[in-house]
C-alpha cells in the first residue's frame, strides 16, 4: 500500500487565506502585533519556569517603524524568535500554529494569554505587502536567519546577522492602485489609529517614533522637527484592573474614550467572573438617551474582546433588547473564535455571557431603585420607555424581569411610584390597580372618571406614555391584581347609589335615546354613570381597548 500526502496548491491556498478570510486589510497589523505579543509571552513563560532566568520588563516591547521613503513597515519584537526549523515549520506551513503547539506542550490552560491558534494570521501580511522579510534569532541561540517571500510561490531562508534575540518583520508595502490606497499603512497617524483600535490592550508596550514640531531654542517663530518615541497602547485594559485601584474618574474616562456618550454614565458595573465561562466586563448605564436611541438607526451591543484583542465592536448578541441602552466591553478568553477572529464559531458561550450580563444589569437597576431612588428616577426618565417596550415585546415573556423596575406617576403620592409600592398600600377591599391614560399629568388630573376612585381613597397610576397601556395589557396582572382603566364601565367599586343609577336610567330613558340619536356617529350608547361627581358627563368604554389606546392605534401608520 502506498501512502501519499495531500498536496496543496500553496499559492492558491495563500490566496484564499489572504483574500477571503479577512474582510478588512488593516487587521494585518493586529495579527502581526498579536504574534509579537505571543512571542514575548513565551519568553516570559520561560523565565517563570526557569529560575536561572529573569524577566526584566523594560527589555520587552514591540516597535512599529514606518518608512515612507523605502515603502517599508517594520514590526519588531523582543520575543522568543524562531530557529531555522521553526521558521520553516511555522511560516513555511500554512495553518501551522507554533503558538498552539506551545500552549499544548506547556500545558497552558485555556485563559492563558497566548493569542495564536490557527496558524494563518501571519499571511495576512500579504494583504498589504508584496514582499515580506522576517529576520529572527531564537532565544538561547547564536544564529540568526532571514526568511523571505513574495507570497506567491516560494520562500527562502538564509543565515544572517542579528544581535539580540527576537524578530523583525519587514513589509514591503504595495503600491497604490486605482481603487486602493496602501500609503495609509505607512502613515503614522493612521497606524496609531489601527493600533489603538485592535491592540490597545496588548500587555507589552507597542512603541512608535512620532514626528513632532517644536519652537527652536530661543526663537519665537522658527520651528524644528524632531522625533519622540511614544507608547501607543494602554496595555492593561481597565477591566482587568482591580476595582479598588480604580476611581470613578477612571471609569468615566474610559466611557468618554470609547465614545459611549457625552453624558456622564449614571452607573458602572465592573464584573470579573470566573466559572464555566470566564469573562471580565465593564458595563455602563448612561444618564441620557442618545439622540438616536429610540430610532431604528440605534445599534445596541457591547464591545467584545478575547484576551485583550478586539473581536467585534457592538456585538448585539450580548445584550437583550430591553437593556439596549447599556454600553461597555466584555473580554473573555473562553470564546471559540473562527479563523478570522471576526465572527464567533459557536454562540453557546456568548449566550451564557449574555444571560449572565442581563441578570447583573437587572440586579444593579433593582439596587439603584432601592438605594438611590433619585438616580433611578433620572435613569427612568431616559430609559423607562425602553423597559416598558421590553414588557410589551415578545408577548410579555420578560414580565418577570422587568415588572419591578417600572414606575408610574401616582395620583396619591404626586410622584413616581413602583407597582409594588402601589399594591402594598392598597386597601383590603380594593380589587384593581387603577390607571388613567392621557397626554399629561395635568390633563389626567382633570378627567371626570378619576373622581370616584380618588374619593374612595384609591390611588391611580397616570399613564402618559404611548406604550404604558400596551405594556400593562401585556402584563395582565401584577401580584395577582388586575389593571383597570378608570374609563372602563365596571370599576369594581361598591356603590350604595347603585339603585339610584337604575332609577336614573329609567326616568331618563327618553332623554338618553334622544342624545344617542344626535350623537349617532360618535358614541355607541348614552347611559347614566355612577362615576361622576362634579362633572356632568364622561366618556367610557367597555371593550379591551381604551379610548387612549384607540387614539394611538389610529395615529399609527397602517
Ligand atoms: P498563529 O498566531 O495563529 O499561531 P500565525 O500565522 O499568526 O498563526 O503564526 C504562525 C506561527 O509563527 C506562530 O504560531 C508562531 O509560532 C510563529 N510566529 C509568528 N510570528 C512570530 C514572531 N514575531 N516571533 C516568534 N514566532 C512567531
Ligand atoms: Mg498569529
Amino acid at each position: 500500500m502506498e501512502k501519499k500526502q495531500f498536496k496543496a496548491e500553496a499559492k492558491r491556498l495563500l490566496d484564499i487565506v489572504v483574500n477571503s478570510i479577512y474582510t478588512n486589510r488593516e487587521i494585518f497589523l493586529r495579527e502581526l502585533i498579536s504574534n509579537a505579543s505571543d512571542a514575548i509571552d513565551k519568553v516570559y513563560y520561560k523565565t517563570l519556569t526557569d529560575d536561572s532566568l529573569v524577566f526584566k520588563k523594560e527589555d520587552y516591547y514591540i516597535k512599529i517603524v514606518p518608512d515612507k521613503k523605502n515603502r517599508t513597515l517594520k514590526i519588531i519584537d523582543t520575543g522568543i524568535g524562531m530557529t531555522k526549523e521553526e521558521l520553516d515549520e511555522n511560516l513555511g506551513t500554512i495553518a501551522k500554529s507554533g503558538s498552539l503547539q506551545f500552549k499544548k506542550e506547556n500545558e497552558l490552560k485555556d485563559g492563558y494569554d497566548i493569542i495564536g491558534q490557527f496558524g494563518v494570521g501571519f499571511y495576512s501580511a500579504f494583504l498589504v505587502a508584496d514582499k515580506v522579510t522576517v529576520i529572527t534569532k531564537a532565544f538561547g541561540s547564536d544564529k540568526a536567519y532571514k526568511w523571505e517571500s513574495n507570497g506567491v510561490e516560494e520562500y527562502s531562508i538564509d543565515e544572517c546577522q542579528k544581535d539580540d534575540f527576537g524578530t523583525e518583520i519587514i513589509l514591503n508595502i504595495k503600491e497604490n492602485t486605482e481603487d486602493e490606497n496602501f500609503d495609509e499603512y505607512l502613515d503614522e497617524y493612521n497606524l496609531r489609529h489601527i493600533i489603538k483600535k485592535y491592540s490597545d490592550f496588548i500587555r507589552y508596550p507597542i512603541k512608535m517614533d512620532i514626528s513632532k514640531r517644536r519652537l527652536k531654542d530661543g526663537s519665537e517663530n522658527e520651528y524644528e522637527e524632531y522625533v519622540e518615541e511614544e507608547i501607543i497602547n494602554s496595555m492593561v485594559p481597565i477591566w482587568r484592573k482591580n476595582k479598588n485601584e480604580l476611581t470613578e474618574e477612571d471609569y468615566n474616562n474610559f466611557y468618554f474614550e470609547k465614545h459611549y456618550g457625552f453624558d456622564k454614565p449614571i452607573k458602572h458595573i465592573h464584573l470579573s467572573i470566573d466559572g464555566t465561562v470566564s469573562y471580565n466586563a465593564i458595563l455602563y448605564i448612561p444618564e441620557k438617551a442618545s439622540y438616536d436611541f429610540y430610532t431604528k438607526e440605534y445599534e445596541k451591543g457591547l464591545d467584545l474582546y478575547s484576551n485583550g484583542v478586539l473581536i467585534m465592536n457592538r456585538c448585539p448578541d450580548l445584550l437583550v433588547d430591553y437593556f439596549a441602552f447599556v454600553k461597555g466591553v466584555v473580554d473573555s478568553p473562553d470564546l471559540s473564535l473562527n479563523i478570522s477572529r471576526e465572527i464567533l464559531q459557536h454562540d453557546r458561550q456568548l449566550k451564557f455571557i449574555a444571560k449572565n450580563i442581563k441578570n447583573k444589569i437587572k440586579k444593579e437597576l433593582e439596587n439603584m431603585l432601592k438605594n438611590e431612588r433619585d438616580k433611578y428616577e433620572i435613569f427612568y426618565k431616559s430609559f423607562g420607555r425602553q423597559l416598558k417596550y421590553g414588557v410589551y415585546s415578545d408577548f410579555g415573556a420578560h414580565k418577570e424581569d422587568l415588572q419591578d423596575l417600572l414606575m408610574f406617576y401616582s395620583s396619591k403620592e404626586k410622584k413616581m411610584v413602583t407597582l409594588n409600592e402601589y399594591v402594598s398600600r392598597m386597601p383590603k377591599e380594593q380589587k384593581y390597580i387603577y390607571y388613567a391614560s392621557g397626554e399629561s399629568i395635568e390633563k389626567i388630573d382633570k378627567l371626570p372618571q378619576t373622581e370616584v376612585i380618588k374619593d374612595k381613597g384609591y390611588e391611580i397610576l397616570y399613564f402618559t406614555d404611548d406604550i404604558d397601556e400596551f405594556a400593562i395589557k401585556m402584563m395582565m396582572t401584577y401580584k395577582d391584581k388586575e389593571f383597570k382603566s378608570v374609563s372602563s364601565s365596571d370599576l369594581g367599586i361598591e356603590n350604595e347609589e347603585d339603585n339610584q343609577t337604575k332609577t336614573d336610567e329609567k326616568e331618563n330613558k327618553k332623554l338618553f335615546e334622544a342624545m344617542e340619536e344626535i350623537l349617532k356617529e360618535k358614541v355607541k350608547s348614552v347611559r347614566s354613570s355612577k362615576k361622576l361627581k362634579s362633572h356632568p358627563v364622561c366618556l367610557s368604554n367597555d371593550g379591551d381597548i381604551t379610548i387612549e389606546m384607540e387614539k394611538i392605534l389610529n395615529s399609527m401608520p397602517t
